[in-house]
């Protein structure tokens, strides 16, 4: 089969032998992939030691699996392979089970191939009222949900989100649908629009006066908004991380303490939840598609994501 290898240096699409799957795993033929900037990360050497398949925002149909019943079914999988044995895991937090891998990212190949495998929990059935062009953002929604099972968004807060990149415009559908009073800050008049469109508040950083939230969403990318959301931060109000910056950041602490602010890290979510809001609020997330290619162009699709600006490209198998 044919698979986009990176060996820490290269990118390459190559042959080579399909995956075999074991019992208890799940053997999927990929339909759609999207090029996320975690992939770009990993080719520029951020996050290091990756060796193998990249890609792990996909759907695709089940080929082979011990349950006859998912044999042609539409799917997504989790990206975490937890051991499912340690306290984290038998909490129901697998995400950050010690000795995980994640599929494409560490220790375990990824979704940029005609074929996958992964362990039949990893699995999710995706209802047939989704269309592929949402079901297609399933992981990275499941990222934006996160931040609800985190922190409890009222109607009453008020609540900004920094940045508007292919994340960034995930999570401001996810906490929209909070009702709560949200605006959205960014650099780009045209991915702006595009949440304008479906009535959410918006406000160009040009134009921003700063003032202060209940919550405070940094999702931009950009370790200068780091300053801008603390201080954006009321007393006592809460600060979400989205961001990782490249090469970390400093900063001083003592708003935090005066102000009595809480940080929150947050990463990856539910595919259920994500999966829950492609169904109850039907996002249309099919504007946020760039540009789709053939897998066997797959090379030229990352250069074209690789430009600034972009939102998703999309892989087709
Ligand atoms: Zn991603
Ligand atoms: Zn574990």
């Amino acid at each position: 089969m044919k698979a986009l290898t990176f060996d820490g240096k290269e990118l390459k699409l190559t042959e080579i032998p399909k995956p075999v799957p074991t019992e208890n795993e799940v053997l999927i033929k990929v339909a759609k992939a999207g090029i996320c900037n975690t992939d770009h990360e990993i080719i520029k050497g951020y996050i290091p030691n990756f060796n193998g398949i990249l890609g792990h925002e996909f759907f695709g149909y089940v080929k082979e699996a011990q349950d006859k019943n998912l044999i042609g079914k539409r799917v997504s999988g989790e990206i975490n392979l937890a051991c499912g044995t340690c306290e984290f895991c038998e909490k129901g937090l697998g995400r950050h089970c010690p000795n995980r891998s994640v599929f494409g990212i560490i220790n375990r190949n990824g979704a940029f191939s005609e074929y996958v495998t992964l362990p039949k929990e990893n699995v999710i059935e995706i209802p047939s009222e989704i269309p592929d062009e949402r079901a297609v953002f399933i992981e990275p929604l499941a990222a934006a949900c996160e931040i609800l099972e985190q922190v409890k968004i009222l109607p009453n807060h008020e609540v900004l989100l920094i940045g508007d990149g292919k994340l960034a415009l995930l999570i401001a559908r996810v906490l929209h649908s909070t009702g709560c009073k949200l605006k959205v800050l960014g650099k780009h008049q045209d991915k702006l629009e595009t949440l304008g469109e479906v009535g959410i508040s918006t406000v160009l950083l040009e134009n921003f006066t700063p003032k202060t939230f209940d919550v405070v969403v940094e999702a931009s990318g950009n370790s200068t908004a780091f300053e801008l959301g603390l201080s954006c931060t009321k007393p006592r109000g809460t600060f979400v991380l989205k961001s990782t910056y490249a090469g970390g950041i400093n900063f001083n602490p003592a708003l935090v303490v005066v102000n009595e602010i809480t940080m929150i890290g947050s990463r990856c979510g539910r595919f259920e939840d994500a999966v829950k809001f492609l169904q109850n609020h039907k996002p249309t997330l099919e504007k946020m598609i760039h540009s789709e290619f053939e897998f066997s162009k797959a090379l030229e699709a990352f250069e074209n994501s690789a430009q600034r600006n972009t939102l998703k490209v999309i892989l087709n198998f």
